[in-house]
């Protein structure tokens, strides 16, 4: 499953804002917003949407050798 990247530190985000494109780490998510209502969790957003964003993600190929 791809990684959302927070958008300040870069670290791996766990939230995103509702209906936009912005993730967040818990600690940036904490410093910016105080608390968490505002956001929902990646993980829930995914279960519910197996959008195309998401399978063009996953079609980065691992090779074996
Ligand atoms: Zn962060």
């Amino acid at each position: 499953m791809p990684v959302k990247k927070c958008l300040i530190c870069e670290e791996d985000a766990k939230y995103a804002i509702k209906d936009s494109k912005d993730y967040y780490c818990e600690e940036c998510t904490q410093d910016q917003f105080g608390d968490i209502s505002y956001l929902v969790k990646i993980e829930e957003m995914q279960q519910k949407k197996t959008g195309i964003d998401q399978l063009e993600e996953e079609q980065e190929v691992l090779k074996e050798e």
